[in-house]
C-alpha cells in the first residue's frame, strides 16, 4: 500500500467513526493532504500509527449546563471539552460560546489547535471546548450565571498542569473573569495558570488581548517582506469585528495599511477613509452593539446588510470571523477585486474550493494554524509569567510575540522548501506541526 493509499484509508475511517462532523472531517482532510511527504521520509510514524492516534482525541467530555435567566426561566445548554493531544504539554485551547457549537466544531478546533500549538515551539498540547450557549443579548448577570454553571462541571477536568482553557468566539475578558472566579471558589485555589486571557488586575498578561490579531498581521508582514513588499499603502479588508478583527485592524493601520471594511454576522461596513478603530472598540467591546451603529458616528461610511465583505476590492484580505466564511464565490470576488494575499486570522475560514482557487490564481495564502498562532503563543507567555509570579511590559511582550510570529513564518517557509513546495504555507505549517507532535508521541511509547 502506498502512503497516499494509507492516508485515504485513514480518512475513510475518520469519517466512518465520526459521522456528521463535517468541520472535523474538513480539518483532518487538509492535514492528511499535506503530510504524505513527511510519512515517506519517516516510515516509523506510519509503523507507530501516529496519524490514526492523532485523529482520535485522548478524551472527550460532554456535560449539561443548566442556568436561570433574569426572569427566572430555566435553560439547559450543552458543554464540551475535547482534550485532543497532550504529547507536547497540557491541553491548551479556547472555549467558544455560540449557538452553532456541537461536537464536530469543537473537534475541528481541537485538531487544528494541536498543530498550531506545536508550531509555536512552546510546551502546550491541544484541546478546545465550548457550549451552544448564545451570549448575544444576554445581561452580564445571565452570562455570569451561565459561566458559573459551566465551570461547576469543567473545573474537575482542568488545571495548570492538565488542561488550560482560554477564550474564542463569544468568550472574552468578561467570561474568563467569571469562569476564573468560579474555579477559585470551588477549588479554594488561586491557580492563575488554569486559564489564560485573564484581566490585567488578576494575573493576566500584557498583549494577550491583542495577540491573535497583532500576530496575524506580523505573519502577513513577514509574507510581504519575503516578497520584497510591505503593508505601506495597502488597501485591506478584514472580516468580523470581534477580538481578532479589532486588533488586526489596529496593527495594520500602525504598519501603514488602510482597512476599508469589516463585518459582523449582520453585514459589513465600508469606510474608504479607513475603519475608525477607537469607535469600533467602543461599539463592540463596551456597548456590545451591532456593526450598523458605526455609520451613525461616521455618516460617510456605508452599511451593507447581509452582504459578504469579500465583494469589497482590496489587495490583502484577513478573514477573522469564523469557519468557511470564504467560499468559491467569495474567492472569485476577491481575485477579481485585485487581492494578492489572504491571511487567516480565524480558524479554517477558507473553504477547500476557495483555497484551490487562490492557488490557481497565484494568491499567496497563509493558514490559520500558522497565522493566528499568536493568541495561543501569548497565552503560553501568560502561563510563564504566572508560574514565575512575574509580569512583563507591553513593549517586551509585543516584541516576544513578533519574534515568535517571525519564527513560525520562517519555519513554515523553510519546511515548504525542504519538501519541494516553495511558497506553500499550508504544506509547511502542516508538516512542521505534524513532525513535532509525531516525534514527541514516538518518544512516549504507545499511549
Ligand atoms: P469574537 O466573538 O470576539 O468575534 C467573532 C466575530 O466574528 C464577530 O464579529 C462575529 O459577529 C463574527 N462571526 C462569528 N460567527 C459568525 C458567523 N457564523 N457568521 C458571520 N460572522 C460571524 O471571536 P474572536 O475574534 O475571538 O474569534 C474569531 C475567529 O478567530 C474564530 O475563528 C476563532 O476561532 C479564531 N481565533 C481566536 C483566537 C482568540 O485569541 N480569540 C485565537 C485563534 C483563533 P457576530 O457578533 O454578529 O456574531
Amino acid at each position: 500500500m502506498t502512503v497516499r493509499d494509507k492516508l485515504t484509508a485513514i480518512f475513510a475511517d475518520v469519517t466512518r467513526r465520526n459521522p456528521g462532523e463535517d468541520e472535523f472531517h474538513q480539518a483532518v482532510r487538509e492535514v492528511l493532504d499535506s503530510v504524505a511527504p513527511a510519512l515517506q521520509k519517516h516510515p516509523e510514524y506510519a509503523d507507530a500509527k501516529i496519524i490514526e492516534r492523532i485523529c482520535e482525541p485522548e478524551r472527550q467530555i460532554i456535560f449539561r449546563v443548566p442556568w436561570e435567566d433574569d426572569r427566572g426561566e430555566v435553560h439547559i445548554n450543552r458543554g464540551f471539552r475535547v482534550e485532543f493531544n497532550s504529547a507536547l504539554g497540557p491541553y491548551k485551547g479556547g472555549l467558544r460560546f455560540h449557538p452553532s457549537v456541537y461536537l464536530g466544531i469543537v473537534k475541528f478546533l481541537g485538531f487544528e489547535q494541536l498543530f498550531k500549538n506545536a508550531l509555536t515551539g512552546m510546551p502546550i498540547g491541544g484541546g478546545k471546548g465550548g457550549s451552544d450557549f448564545d451570549p448575544k443579548g444576554r445581561s452580564d448577570r445571565e452570562v455570569m450565571r451561565f459561566c458559573q454553571s459551566f465551570m461547576t462541571e469543567l473545573y474537575r477536568h482542568i488545571g495548570e498542569y492538565t488542561d488550560v482553557p482560554a477564550g474564542d468566539i463569544g468568550v472574552g475578558g468578561r467570561e474568563i473573569g467569571y469562569l476564573f472566579g468560579q474555579y477559585k471558589r470551588i477549588t479554594n485555589r488561586y491557580e492563575s495558570g488554569v486559564l489564560t486571557g485573564k484581566g490585567l488586575s488578576y494575573g493576566g498578561a500584557q498583549v494577550r488581548r491583542e495577540a491573535t490579531g497583532y500576530g496575524a498581521v506580523f505573519f502577513a508582514e513577514e509574507m510581504l517582506h519575503a516578497a520584497g513588499d510591505s503593508f505601506d499603502g495597502k488597501r485591506v479588508v478584514v472580516s468580523g469585528s470581534g477580538n481578532v478583527a479589532i486588533y488586526a485592524i489596529e496593527k495594520i493601520h500602525q504598519l501603514g495599511g488602510t482597512v476599508v471594511a469589516c463585518s459582523d454576522s449582520s453585514g459589513y461596513i465600508l469606510d474608504d477613509q479607513g475603519i475608525d478603530v477607537a469607535l469600533l472598540k467602543d461599539l463592540k467591546e463596551v456597548r456590545r452593539a451591532r456593526i450598523d451603529a458605526y455609520v451613525q458616528a461616521r455618516p460617510h461610511a456605508r452599511f451593507n446588510a447581509g452582504r459578504p465583505v469579500w465583494e469589497v476590492p482590496c489587495q490583502v484580505a484577513l478573514p477573522c470571523a469564523t469557519q468557511n466564511e470564504i467560499g468559491a464565490t467569495d474567492a472569485a470576488a476577491l481575485i477579481k477585486g485585485g487581492c494578492v494575499m489572504v491571511v487567516e486570522g480565524a480558524n479554517m475560514p477558507t473553504s477547500p474550493e476557495a483555497i484551490r482557487a487562490f492557488a490557481a490564481a497565484g494568491v499567496r495564502f497563509a493558514p490559520g494554524k500558522a497565522a493566528n498562532a499568536g493568541g495561543v503563543a501569548a497565552s503560553a507567555l501568560e502561563m510563564q509569567q504566572n508560574a514565575s509570579r512575574d509580569s512583563w511590559t507591553f513593549t517586551h511582550s509585543e516584541q516576544r510575540l513578533r519574534e515568535i510570529m517571525r519564527d513560525i513564518h520562517d519555519r513554515c517557509h523553510a519546511t515548504a522548501e525542504e519538501y519541494g513546495m516553495p511558497g506553500d504555507y499550508v504544506a509547511g505549517a502542516n508538516i512542521d506541526g505534524f513532525r513535532r507532535v509525531a516525534e514527541a508521541m514516538l518518544a512516549h511509547g504507545l499511549i
